[in-house]
């Protein structure tokens, strides 16, 4: 077993990108909780400003205590510097616990302001973006970076710091011995390069980990979830899905490994570098106090601010490579945000008709971003408001695409779908949602109240529990779910206290009664019966138009004796509409659908072909 490993090269991205990610990473700390923002970087500031403080404090101190020691012992004269000290000292430590609860609260609220972009954008794409390996790719590393400006943010003011540090060594080591300054700013050069090197390794680790990774999280949910748990069980497949699962692991490590080792080798070479720099110049110190052209006191001196800016140049250089490492991601995380409307958005923008009276379907093409051939091929059909439509075909034969194209979750590829002329393409897609209802077979089953689940056809009635009762009722649904320990506030799941699961065709019931909640001209029905017992279907067929009064209905069927009743059937073949016209004109035709019907109701009834025609 093997999964596709998408790889990316890592882009070339030069550090000098980093002060534009930086300030992106600082807008959207600050986009999200600009007040917690300048809490923490004061308080960050203050716990520096304390530390310099007990240094400075310290040292009266202890210089006060020598000279308090030679005139009148006694603790009396040293005890306000001293309750100084140990008020600074705490004053840190209250910083401190402050400085760590602002940052863990700015730090959900950055990460939960990214998330909520990422919904934004996840809910605004097509359907279609999530055909897309690539569009889930990104989602998945867009969901991954969203701690990252937060570190970034850390990273900025923690660099500032060790930059000023270094700033004051510099000035002290410029009066001393210029020279050994720009040597180690040249052993610092190397190491940079280092650090950017290995952002750059491991963010392309994540990103040809990234369709590895999405692999390893379906098999986990797959080995710890409701839903596939009795499959898995009733086959025995979990050895199976987790020796994967494991060797994908497998692959994620070697891969690590890989990334961490040659990470290390960058590290090993920056390091002699640094080392062979500070080396160099303490070799150089030292032989100028050999030969006595530089006093013992200076030398001691330059030797520890070398010591201690090489220290300070390293960790430095360390910082900003994890600041351009975090910021590739949170570049990553931007670009996705800012491209992914436009290259998975929709276009249209006119206001929705609230009813139609004619749609009409022109040499409508589709084929499926992950499919080798066309789903649907030319095809033409019409629906006046009002009618029962009927769409049957065989299993793969286009219907369900088709009823995606008129709910207009996808766009045709080629040729139109219009109402009373308007191309639907032009429509606001939102818009036009609210005027169809569409149930699919494999309709969502939300862990939710069961309220919730059929008020979800008309978000905004989710509340009123005489409309959900009342479309229950419509759909059959009323007797059980009222009989339920907490009647509509059930919650549809086991996994929650007191939830009770459905039967399928009990599902099917609350799917349909979405459907009737939902106040739209057009309902279009996806086999919504296919798990109801024959005559459950067969009453519910007959009483579709009675229960859809007023509204036009398209149905979807592989059943054939369940849409005899419709004004207007068509029968769909490989993508292209072969045959249509009603019932009777079907079978007077002898074609496909009376050839089909004939064998169904056959084999459904038991009795022999020719009777069953009839
Ligand atoms: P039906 O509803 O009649 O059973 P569908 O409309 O679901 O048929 O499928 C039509 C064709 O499109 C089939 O060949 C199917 O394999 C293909 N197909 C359906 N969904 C996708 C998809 N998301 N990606 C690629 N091919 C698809």
């Amino acid at each position: 077993m093997s999964v596709m490993v998408t790889c990316d090269e890592v882009p070339n991205k030069s550090i000098r990108l980093l002060p534009r990610i930086t300030a992106d990473s600082v807008r959207l700390v600050w986009a999200a909780a600009p007040r917690l923002l300048i809490v923490s970087i004061v308080l960050k500031l203050l716990n520096g400003v304390g530390l310099a403080a007990t240094l400075v404090f310290g040292r009266d101190l202890i210089s006060s205590v020598l000279a308090a020691d030679a005139v009148k012992p006694g603790i009396g004269a040293v005890a306000p510097q001293l309750a100084t000290v140990v008020g600074i000292v705490a004053a840190i430590g209250l910083i401190t616990a402050a400085g760590r609860e602002v940052r863990e609260i700015l730090s959900e609220t950055t990460a939960r302001h990214a998330k909520q972009a990422i919904i934004d954008v996840a809910a605004k794409v097509e359907l279609s973006a999530y055909e897309t390996p690539n569009f889930h790719d990104r989602l998945l590393r867009a969901s991954a970076a969203e701690h990252r400006p937060i570190q970034m943010v850390d990273g900025v003011v923690g660099t500032i710091g060790s930059i000023a540090s270094i700033g004051g060594i510099v000035v002290a080591l410029l009066t001393i011995q210029p020279w050994l300054v720009p040597l180690l700013f040249l052993a610092g050069l190397p190491l940079l390069i280092g650090v950017v090197k290995a952002g750059q390794a491991m963010f392309g680790f994540h990103l040809r980990m990234t369709t590895v990774a999405r692999a390893r999280g379906y098999l986990y949910r797959l080995l710890t979830a409701k839903d596939p748990a009795k499959e898995v069980r009733a086959f025995g497949l979990a050895g199976y899905l987790t020796a994967r699962h494991t060797a994908l692991y497998d692959q994620h490590m070697a891969e690590l490994r890989k990334t961490t080792r040659k990470r290390f080798r960058i590290a090993v070479i920056s390091t002699i570098g640094l080392s062979l720099a500070l080396g160099g110049g303490l070799a150089g110190l030292l032989a100028l106090a050999l030969s006595g052209r530089l006093a013992l006191a200076e030398t001691a001196t330059a030797a520890a601010a070398l010591l201690i800016l090489g220290e300070r140049i390293l960790t430095t250089v360390n910082n900003i490579g994890d600041l351009y490492e975090a910021g590739l991601f949170v570049e990553d995380y931007t670009t996705f945000l800012a491209t992914a409307p436009h290259q998975h958005g929709h276009t249209g923008t006119w206001p929705a008709p609230a009813k139609f009276d004619r749609i009409t379907v022109d040499n409508v093409s589709f084929t499926y971003p992950a499919a080798n051939g066309p789903a649907l091929r030319e095809v033409s059909l019409e629906i006046q408001a009002g009618q029962v439509i009927a769409l049957v075909g065989e299993n793969g034969s286009g219907k369900t695409t088709l009823a995606k194209l008129l709910s207009r979750l996808y766009l045709p590829a080629a040729g139109t779908i219009r109402w009373d002329g308007t191309d639907t393409a032009d429509l606001d897609p939102d818009e036009l949602h609210r005027r169809i209802a569409v149930i699919f077979q494999d309709f969502a089953r939300y862990d939710l109240t069961a309220r919730e689940n059929i008020g979800f056809g008309a978000v905004e009635h989710v509340d009123d529990q005489s409309a959900v009762q009342a479309a229950a009722r419509h759909a059959g649904a009323d007797s059980y779910l009222s009989e339920l320990p907490k009647g509509y506030e059930t919650i549809l799941s086991p996994e929650y206290d007191g939830g009770r699961d459905l039967s399928v065709g009990q599902w099917q019931r609350v799917a349909l009664a979405r459907a009737f909640i939902r106040d739209a001209p057009l309902i279009i029905l996806d086999e919504p019966t296919a798990a109801l017992d024959p005559r459950a279907e067969h009453d519910l067929f007959r009483r579709i138009r009675s229960l859809y009064k007023g509204r036009t209905v398209l149905l979807i069927s592989h059943r054939y004796n369940t849409v005899r009743d419709a004004d207007h059937i068509y029968v769909l073949d490989e993508g292209q509409i072969v045959e249509h016209g009603d019932h009777d004109e079907l079978m007077a035709a002898n074609g496909v659908y009376a050839e089909l019907f004939t064998l169904q109701a056959a084999a459904y009834t038991g009795r022999r072909s020719d009777d069953a025609a009839r």
